[in-house]
């Protein structure tokens, strides 16, 4: 193919996305109203995609709202072992001839759909998540909309950036570094929680030049294939990013099996991330590379409270990063550490606004809550609000009501046993821990806050003293990759707070940042001599 333009370009700054508010009276509420009614009464029929090619087999799922359990959003079909491997072999394929292409052409691609997403398809995409997901108009705005539009918009900022990077070089010579693709393809496995997450998975490989066999959630599948058509709108080849739905277990089988995985990029439970690793530690002899392995994991986030913090400002915190999305982000706040001298306000205060927090249906935008996102959520978060029963003492909330949607009421526990499993374990629902520590022991509790989790990715802490905050802040230096001092633990945003965690939370690699994005480059180096030598002798080869 002739090179299709000369000049060395300059992509367009990346700006985050100024998100809308939904206030009553706005017209963005009202189109979205409007969109939520047309999505809600339609059935989709969501296929397998591979090159291009919609694949429709017969073996099918129901994609539910869980506010609604019995509505029906879409079918989808579930991807076979066959469909699967033509997926890993058609993207390896596709992948030469894209990795072929000027960063600048794909790049393009990834503009065109955060456009795309900033204008026609906003409200496509912010009421599949609000369907689909159960988010509330605000938690959808910020995510499906925002956040991936930030995420597709600095990802081609941070490539840039990469590809500007380049060796020094003589007179002689040309030094270069050639950012190539990762041969073969990258499998993309992506959780429900964060249709961002969604799109940013395969895109993020995609853009540097990878081909990709994208994994969605089944439980975020009507978002995911809404973000499939927009790519394919903003002109996306076939082939770079394949879609296969389909049971988790089956698909990674032929996928991690494959000779041609070059990388994974998942977003989800420790657990299954463990497994992946193993497996390809297992298979390690068969791949044609070493698959680079990007897993954002688990997490047990965590609000420390030194005597000196904002009664109020804690409490706010508490509230929006503990129920926010029914405390079904990886980043919100479920253990708290407050001291004895703050808890009785921090407590009322803490009641007080959770009795106004309305649960329901997302559609009705009251509702600052909506429904946990499956049976199995539920069952399992109902599970730990029955221990709590048992164990420790529900301060407010604890009621869980599964028969039409799965509603679980934001819950407060007070724990007396620092090393009680609800202060240990991730639960992903709106069940809050506090442990109340004794003023005097402030530096033992932070010793606690360490130490009681497996997991490292975020919290935060709140104290007006500056030396509390330092002593925070060194004492918790290793356990949360986003810290946040006198903010709740979640809502980080894209190009201001990369985020990702460490020890069992993940491999750290900061989601649409340049650190996540050198992980899907293989750099060649290249030197270039004007005027190779003509004699092979040295100089002090001579006698004299
Ligand atoms: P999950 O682990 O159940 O599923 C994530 C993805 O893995 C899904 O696509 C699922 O189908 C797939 N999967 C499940 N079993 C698999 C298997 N055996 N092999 C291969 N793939 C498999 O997680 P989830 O419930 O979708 O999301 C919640 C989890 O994700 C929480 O643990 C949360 O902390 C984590 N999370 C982390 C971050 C982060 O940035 N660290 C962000 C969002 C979510």
């Amino acid at each position: 193919m002739p090179a299709p333009f000369a000049g060395v370009r300059r992509a367009p700054p990346a700006q985050n996305d100024p998100n809308f508010t939904y206030a009553p009276g706005t017209p963005e509420r009202a189109a979205l109203k409007s969109r939520l009614d047309e999505m809600a009464g339609e059935r989709l029929d969501i296929p397998v995609v591979v090159d291009g090619e919609e694949v429709r087999n017969g073996s099918t799922q129901t994609a539910v709202m869980p506010h609604e359990h019995a509505h029906v959003l879409a079918d989808w079909h579930k991807a076979t072992a066959c469909d699967v491997a033509r997926a890993a072999d058609r993207a390896a394929i596709a992948q030469r001839e894209w990795a072929g292409w000027a960063w600048e052409d794909r790049a393009a691609v990834f503009l065109k759909a955060a456009e795309l997403l900033t204008t026609s398809w906003r409200q496509t995409l912010n009421a599949a998540t609000m369907l689909g997901q159960s988010k509330t108009a605000y938690q959808a705005e910020i995510d499906a909309a925002s956040e991936l539009i930030d995420f597709w918009r600095y990802n081609v900022a941070f490539a840039e950036e990469i590809y500007r990077e380049q060796p020094v070089s003589t007179h002689g010579t040309w030094n270069q570094t050639d950012y190539r693709g990762l041969e073969g393809f990258v499998y993309a496995v992506t959780p429900f929680n964060f249709t961002a997450i969604g799109g940013n998975l395969p895109a993020a490989p995609a853009l540097m030049g990878c081909a990709v066999v994208w994994k969605p959630a089944s439980s975020a599948m009507v978002s995911a294939y809404y973000i499939l058509k927009l790519l394919e709108a903003a002109g996306l080849p076939p082939g770079v990013i394949n879609f296969v739905p389909g049971d988790a277990v089956d698909v990674s089988n032929v996928l991690l099996d494959h000779p041609q995985l070059a990388g994974i990029h998942f977003t989800g439970s420790t657990a299954v991330f463990n497994s992946m690793w193993q497996k390809v530690g297992q298979n390690l002899g068969r791949y044609r590379s070493y698959p680079r392995i990007v897993g954002e994991t688990g997490g047990k986030d965590f609000v420390v409270a030194h005597p000196s913090a904002d009664v109020q400002e804690l409490a706010v915190g508490l509230v929006r990063g503990a129920y926010e999305y029914q405390g079904q982000k990886c980043s919100a706040a479920s253990r708290a550490y407050i001291p004895t001298s703050l808890w009785p306000e921090v407590r009322d205060r803490m009641v007080a606004m959770m009795k106004d927090i309305k649960v329901g249906d997302v559609r009705d935008f009251r509702n600052f809550m909506g429904a946990v996102i499956d049976k199995k959520a539920f069952d399992k978060i109902s599970g730990y609000i029955d221990d709590a029963r048992k164990n420790a003492s529900i301060i407010a909330g604890g009621g869980c009501y599964g028969e039409a949607g799965y509603f679980i009421e934001p819950t407060l526990v007070e724990a007396k046993d620092p090393g009680y499993r609800l202060l240990c374990e991730e639960i992903f629902g709106p069940v809050l821990t506090v442990y109340v520590y004794d003023d005097a022991r402030w530096l033992e509790t932070l010793a606690i806050v360490d130490e009681t989790s497996p997991y490292a990715l975020t919290g935060a802490i709140f104290a007006r003293d500056r030396r509390a905050v330092v002593e925070a802040a060194s004492a918790l230096r290793n356990a949360a990759g986003n810290f946040y001092i006198n903010d709740k633990p979640t809502g980080a945003v894209v190009g201001h707070q990369p985020f990702g965690g460490a020890r069992a939370s993940g491999t750290n690699d900061k989601a649409g940042s340049k650190m996540n994005l050198l992980r899907w480059a293989s750099a060649r180096s290249v030197k270039e001599t004007f005027a190779p030598p003509t004699d092979w002798t040295y100089p002090f080869m001579a006698e004299k």
